[in-house]
């Protein structure tokens, strides 16, 4: 009998391409074959955030497990039944604990066998004749996916974007090297998986997916374009909102979504003199379109993740570049950062059965809540200054070791890019190319803040004086300000930002606000993931949530649902309280997370498990409920 390889040469070289601890669940759904579940055919576990695509095994093993899975995929697409088309419980556990090397807790599989597709949810949904419409305001990742959904309820709704385009923030953020450092198979939204050319997709590929998501879902039906939301009144007597547009247009609609994300208004900081510059100031997020860099002197503000990809992407082309950094970040190794994937690699996601999910699976597991327990302050730590427990000092270790490897003979470049602060204390960044960017001649690191802007360049607060032609300002976005400068008025015309001030928002799952019915909020307060993830897993989360109480409201002939305020302050209570267990609230730390008063506003301290449990059926009860009035 003819082998595998002779009969599938195309499959059999893509084989020599996976990941290998992905394609062992794989096995044992395809055959049933329990023993594939055994050593020698358990992978080991990722180190860091690795993709440990050769598992551990040795050459012989890898071999057999690839032979296999290339006669089970063959005997499949000949008709043989997978033997486990859809594990959950118990089942999906033992194969994610085989996939990932790594014990897996149990409540993992509810959420995994919902996004693996093992055990599709039936979609909520709103009876036709239901009295429920709704406004979303923006067309990003969230309003997009709000569309989706709410479309696939069966609630009629009109989305309004500022942009001529989807996609928010990918759409408005051209700087140079942007992209993503979630994986890709991960920022993607579950029900529309893509084949990537990268592990990490720069900006044009995530914008070009967002357009395709668009189109494939038609999505821009919904969409009104060009149209700036400035204000959303709720109308208590009509319970509905009333939203008004910068051209005065008022939109309204029982229903109000936010979708506006958390990093959407750029941030200048107040320094002297920023209106003063001679030549090209800009924010990342506002990088011109036709600027040429060659032979001219770039001097970048911040070195946070916007200045991380700015930095090397640039490096080269100005005559100079010089970065202002007040505070070094932590930068986390990554094996497949810049490596294409291979065309081959598609193949597999194309052609090997629950190969795709697993991959998938995989990069959830080790860039979701594995670090999650490691950010908790042990209080018996002894050594709180640099890091806040043991497995959190092993990070700084593994951190410290790859920052000094990047920046070896570079004594006075590790004395500057070495963190006083505990590993994920900011954003955790994955190495775009910083330190070797670092280490050029052309690049210069001014560890100062900037203390004034002059026509002719910048001067810092320990005095050095930088003349440039162009300044970068990476200096982040107004991330407490949640809806800002969106004027919403809520029960008796109250606003939303005097109920919240300018940095202290709270909301009842992130989603909703007493005081202000029938308004929903994806990306929220505190539900930004600070410990690792995808934010499109939370939207996914968020926006079912929303789209099951509606469908609720429906069910039960309601016209407004408002959150009850002890619910809304019990969850705050909580989510302070597990705050003031972590990392972000650690005395000395400084981050976008956290406001002046050292509350953190931004960041959710739950794992993703507990958040997708926590929004996956919306608990009327929750509510204070107003019954629909007959006309
Ligand atoms: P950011 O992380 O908040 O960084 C802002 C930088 O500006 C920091 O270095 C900050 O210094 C500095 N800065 C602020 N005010 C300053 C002042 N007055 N003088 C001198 N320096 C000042 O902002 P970002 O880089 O735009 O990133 C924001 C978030 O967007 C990220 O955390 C991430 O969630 C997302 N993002 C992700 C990616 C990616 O996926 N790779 C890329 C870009 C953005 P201090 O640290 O001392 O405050």
């Amino acid at each position: 009998m003819a082998d595998g390889t002779s009969l599938d040469p195309v499959l059999a070289r893509a084989l020599e391409h996976a990941n290998l601890p992905s394609l062992v669940p794989v096995l044992v759904q395809l055959t049933g074959d329990r023993r594939w579940c055994r050593e020698p055919y358990r992978p080991t576990r990722s180190r860091g955030m690795d993709n440990n695509d050769g598992g551990g095994f040795a050459d012989e093993v890898a071999a057999e497990i690839r032979a296999a899975v290339l006669d089970a995929v063959l005997a499949h697409e000949a008709g043989a039944p997978a033997a486990i088309p859809a594990p959950t419980g118990e089942l999906l556990t033992e194969l994610l604990t085989l996939a990932t090397g790594e014990p897996a807790p149990p409540e993992y599989a509810d959420m995994l066998a919902e996004d693996l597709g093992f055990a599709p949810e039936p979609a909520p949904s709103v009876p036709a004749g239901a009295d429920i419409d709704a406004v979303v305001i923006g067309a990003g990742v969230s309003g997009m996916l709000a569309a989706i959904k709410l479309r696939e309820a069966g609630v009629e709704h009109v989305v309004l974007e500022k942009n001529t385009e989807v996609g928010g923030g990918w759409w408005e953020n051209t700087y140079p090297g942007a992209g993503v450092d979630t994986p890709s198979h991960l920022y993607s939204y579950s029900f529309a998986p893509r084949d990537w050319s990268t592990h990490f997709g720069k900006r044009d590929e995530v914008e070009q997916y967002l357009r395709e998501v668009a189109d494939a879902h038609d999505v821009r039906r919904s969409v009104r374009f060009g149209v700036e939301v400035v204000a959303a009144e709720y109308d208590e007597d009509a319970a509905v909102w009333r939203v008004r547009t910068a051209d005065g247009e008022v939109v309204t609609a029982r229903v109000l979504i936010s979708a506006t994300g958390a990093l959407n208004r750029p941030k200048l900081p107040a320094i002297p003199g920023l209106d003063t510059f001679d030549g090209a100031l800009f924010h990342t997020a506002q990088w011109p379109d036709d600027l040429d860099l060659t032979g001219r002197r770039v001097a970048v503000v911040g070195a946070g993740a916007s200045a991380m990809q700015v930095v090397p992407a640039i490096a080269g082309v100005p005559e100079r570049v010089t970065v202002y950094q007040r505070s070094p970040q932590w930068v986390a190794p990554n094996d497949v950062y810049f490596a294409p994937i291979d065309t081959a690699v598609h193949e597999l996601m194309r052609r090997v059965p629950y190969y795709r999910a697993w991959y998938r699976a995989r990069l959830a597991w080790n860039f979701n809540d594995r670090v999650h327990p490691s950010l908790q302050v042990d209080p018996e730590w002894e050594h709180p200054g640099r890091s806040v427990n043991a497995v959190n000092d092993a990070h700084r270790r593994v951190f410290t070791r790859y920052l000094e490897a990047e920046l070896e003979g570079r004594p006075d470049l590790v004395e500057k890019s070495l963190p006083d602060y505990p590993p994920f204390g900011k954003r955790m960044l994955l190495d775009n190319g910083w330190y070797r960017a670092l280490r050029r001649d052309d690049v210069e690191l001014v560890t100062e803040g900037v203390a004034e802007v002059t026509p002719t360049g910048l001067r810092g607060d320990g005095g050095t004086e930088t003349p440039a032609d162009v300044v970068v300002m990476a200096t982040g976005f107004h991330t407490h300000r949640y809806l800002w400068p969106i004027d919403i008025r809520g029960r008796g015309g109250v606003g939303l930002a005097d109920v919240w001030g300018p940095e202290d928002a709270r909301a009842h799952l992130g989603i909703t606000v007493p005081g202000f019915p029938n308004l929903f909020i994806t990306c929220g307060p505190g539900t930004v993931l600070g410990h690792g993830g995808s934010y499109i897993t939370i939207a996914e989360c968020q926006v079912r949530y929303i789209v099951d109480l509606l469908a609720r409201m429906a069910g039960e002939d309601l016209r407004a649902v408002e959150v009850r305020p002890e619910v809304e302050q019990e969850y705050s209570r909580r989510h302070d309280e597990a705050h003031a267990r972590m990392l972000w609230t650690h005395p000395g730390m400084t981050n976008w997370y956290r406001n002046d008063a050292g509350r953190v506003v931004s960041t959710m301290p739950w794992r993703i498990v507990d958040y997708w449990r926590m929004t996956h059926e919306a608990d009327l009860a929750e509510y204070a409920t107003e019954p629909r009035r007959e006309h």
